[in-house]
């Protein structure tokens, strides 16, 4: 079956939609058992799609976790109430006292404030790595490094790191490799067959897709999905019915949306790059993002989120450039329908071991499905208000 195909097809089984197109909402805590024979049975199968107590979800959340689990390669889905939970879930799962991360630079930052606010005090240490450091990771490996922590492209600086050399020398010294894939979704890469072991979804972006649920969801190969599943319910982690629902909804049409707004963004950027105002562009598909020939071996397409750099600006220009847009709208969390734009200061706080040239500032956009003209010219009186605070 191909992406699109899937994209439909996965988790509609009768067994979880009971002869309607979409899996019906399902809202449990109690699960009521026939008879005790009944509930011995469903406890054998409690770890394996039967419902058995409402922490362990339903057929509403079976739906989802089977389709993302198939849809990204894995053998195993378990879900979070945010992407956030989905990596600190996932870490806490595999991470002991006494134990090594290496962790890369570029990574979204609650992951790095969560190594340094919260996994210190737990004895586990963490070493950043460039995201271009490909197998010098090598060199950074010690007796007790447990986890290798990628994510490609990075956040806001969009480097993309050579996943297939990192995961195979992560392995080499019997390393777990967890991939942050939320840019790619399940859909723009393979990141099984490229050696991952644990990939996680912040799937409140692009599979929710409507900028109204937070999830998160991180999916297991054979070799880590029953540990992953097992301490997870540990941690007490579940999402409700509702968002489950919302969730496989949003799936259904990924791959529509995530052509359309990757086409619209390339226009964007595009004509961002033509103006003088750009450094350059930090968008996976073009020359000027580092690690781009990565990106072009290792993904079947972007999607709407990329940054630009301006040469350098003054706060005045930049806030008359962003105040006063018309369609684009000042936020963080990407991967919905509509367009967002952010200027992103202090990016040389949250890197270790690589340079962030302070002087030059960044602008994160995503792109949304409205016509990109319309967007075209935001940006273009965007410019002249840039310029008329900036003479
Ligand atoms: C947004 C995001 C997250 C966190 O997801 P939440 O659901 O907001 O907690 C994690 N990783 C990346 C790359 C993200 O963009």
């Amino acid at each position: 079956m191909k992406k699109n195909t899937q994209i439909v097809s996965l988790g509609r089984d009768k067994q979880f939609s009971q002869g309607v197109v979409n899996p019906p909402v399902f809202r449990a805590s109690s699960i009521i058992f026939d008879d005790l024979a009944a509930m011995h049975q469903a406890s054998k199968g409690k770890c394996d799609g039967q419902m058995f107590y409402g922490r362990r979800g339903t057929t509403t959340h079976f739906a989802l976790q089977t389709a993302i689990a198939e849809l990204e390669g894995g053998a195993g889905t378990a879900l979070f109430p945010s992407g956030t939970a989905a990596i600190s879930g996932t870490l806490l799962s595999f991470l002991r006292a006494g134990d090594h991360l290496l962790m890369v630079d570029s990574v979204y930052e609650p992951t790095r404030d969560l190594c340094e606010q919260l996994l210190t005090g737990f004895g586990i240490t963490t070493t950043y790595y460039d995201p271009l450091i490909g197998a010098d990771i090598a060199a950074l490996i010690q007796p007790n490094t447990k986890v290798v922590f990628l994510e490609s492209p990075g956040s806001i600086t969009m480097e993309i790191q050579d996943v297939p050399t990192i995961c195979d020398i992560a392995h080499q010294h019997g390393c777990i490799t967890l991939l942050d894939n939320t840019w790619a979704s399940p859909i723009n890469s393979r990141p099984f067959a490229m050696g991952v072991d644990i990939s996680i979804q912040a799937a409140t972006k692009y599979i929710v897709g409507h900028s109204d649920v937070m999830m998160g969801c991180a999916t297991a190969n054979a070799k880590y999905w029953r540990q992953l599943q097992h301490n997870s319910y540990l941690l007490g982690q579940c999402v409700s019915a509702d968002d489950a629902y919302l969730a496989t909804r949003g799936l259904r049409t990924l791959g529509v949306r995530l052509a359309q707004q990757a086409n619209n963004a390339l226009q964007v950027a595009r004509w961002l790059e033509q103006r003088p105002e750009v450094d350059h562009i930090r968008h996976p598909a073009f020359a000027t993002c580092p690690g781009h020939e990565f990106f072009a071996r290792d993904f079947s397409g972007a999607n709407g989120l990329f940054s630009m750099v301006l040469k350098p600006a003054t706060p005045q220009a930049l806030s008359a450039f962003i105040d006063n847009m018309t369609h684009f709208k000042l936020g963080f969390s990407w991967g919905g329908f509509e367009s967002l734009i952010l200027w992103i200061s202090g990016i040389e706080k949250i890197r270790s071991v690589t340079h962030w040239d302070a002087s030059l500032p960044l602008l994160r956009l995503h792109i949304g499905l409205e016509d990109p003209a319309d967007l075209i010219d935001d940006l273009a009186r965007a410019f002249e208000r840039f310029h008329l605070a900036q003479p």
